[in-house]
């Protein structure tokens, strides 16, 4: 082979590199997290890895529970997806509900300690935990490190949640506190834990959604914890800066803001994330297959923007599971929504 051929050859094989590190450079510049939540069923037959950064999403999150992004990792089409991602430069990341894997149910019959006391005073292992009990505490630091070697965060971000949904524990050290003091020292118990023995850069998020939207004040953040903030209950019929917009059960869009807000006097605003939904076509077909096109609301969409950059927030998540290839084919218009609405998040 002539020399030339061979430095061309080269140039070949080093250009997809190039380009790899010159948009990895580019999303690093980007100010805003732009990160699509999906399910892991959507990785593997919708090419995501190369469709996210071409739509302008930087970070692409799964939102499931344990079990299924670990299977996929595992599998050839989820180390593909990875390798893809890191040469485009976009961050993967998993969002779960973990709480069933951190503290197995199954573990009931030999402490029922462990498990949330119900409001008869009656041991319960259906939701959450006792959160103030040792032995759970213990048991979650020990699981949360196995479950986040096997689903990897590429940007040190991890999301572990409880049921922020369901009810809580009632017994007595437990009612001291408020939820979200509660859901803030497990919290605090994966941030240590791995920080200690994972990944010493571990940030991991404290979930303010539902029955934990109150700031917490008796329970500190530890280092690495920051806020997440899900605007679940608001309406997307107003924008959420709208004070009297009623959202569900008796809130409104100034209630769930001013919730926000409280939590930005506990959390620092450069850390902390926003979870919406503004183009989750799973939430708006009230998770019924098969999902509708997306009801586009780009001047609410703007307007919230807004509203959260004001506060100084400009990470952002949004929830949209149930995109994958057959999706597209039935929703063809909601490619080009969505990029449209990256270029929004600021
Ligand atoms: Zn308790």
């Amino acid at each position: 082979m002539k020399k030339s051929s061979i430095f061309i050859l080269l140039l070949a094989m080093l250009q997809p590199a190039f380009a790899a590190s010159k948009q990895a450079a580019a999303s690093s510049k980007d100010k805003a997290k732009k990160c699509i939540v999906l399910e892991t069923s959507d990785l593997y037959n919708y090419d995501w890895a190369t469709a996210a950064p071409n739509m302008g999403f930087n970070t692409i999150s799964t939102g499931t529970d344990v079990l299924q992004p670990t299977i996929f990792l595992r599998e050839r089409a989820g180390k593909l997806f990875l390798r893809d991602c890191k040469a485009r430069g976009i961050e993967v990341e998993h969002q779960l509900h973990a709480i069933d894997d951190l503290l197995p149910r199954t573990l009931f019959t030999q402490d029922s300690t462990m498990f949330r006391m119900d409001k008869d005073g009656r041991r319960r292992a259906d939701y959450n935990l006792c959160y103030t009990s040792p032995a759970a505490q213990a048991i979650i630091a020990k699981r949360v490190v196995r479950y986040a070697k096997q689903t990897p965060s590429t940007d040190h971000r991890y999301y572990f949640w409880l049921d922020e949904g369901a009810d809580g524990c009632h017994c007595p050290e437990c009612s001291k506190y408020t939820r979200s003091e509660l859901n803030l020292m497990i919290t605090n118990v994966i941030a240590k834990a791995l920080r200690a023995k994972y990944d010493p850069e571990a940030m991991v998020a404290h979930l303010a959604y539902y029955n934990t939207y109150e700031a917490p004040r008796q329970v500190k953040p530890a280092e690495g914890v920051f806020l997440e903030f899900s605007s679940y209950l608001r309406s997307w019929a107003q924008p959420l800066k709208c004070d009297t917009a009623t959202a569900r059960f008796g809130y409104t869009n100034g209630k769930i803001l001013q919730y926000l807000k409280d939590n930005l006097e506990v959390f620092p605003a450069s850390t902390a994330e926003v979870i919406e939904y503004w183009i989750d076509a799973a939430y708006q077909s009230n998770y019924r297959y098969p999902y509708r096109s997306i009801i586009w609301m780009p001047k609410i969409i703007k307007q919230d923007v807004k509203t959260y950059n004001k506060l100084g927030i400009h990470r952002f998540n949004c929830f949209a599971a149930g995109m994958d290839s057959t999706y597209f084919q039935q929703h063809p218009v909601v490619k080009e929504q969505l990029k449209q609405f990256a270029k929004m998040l600021k």
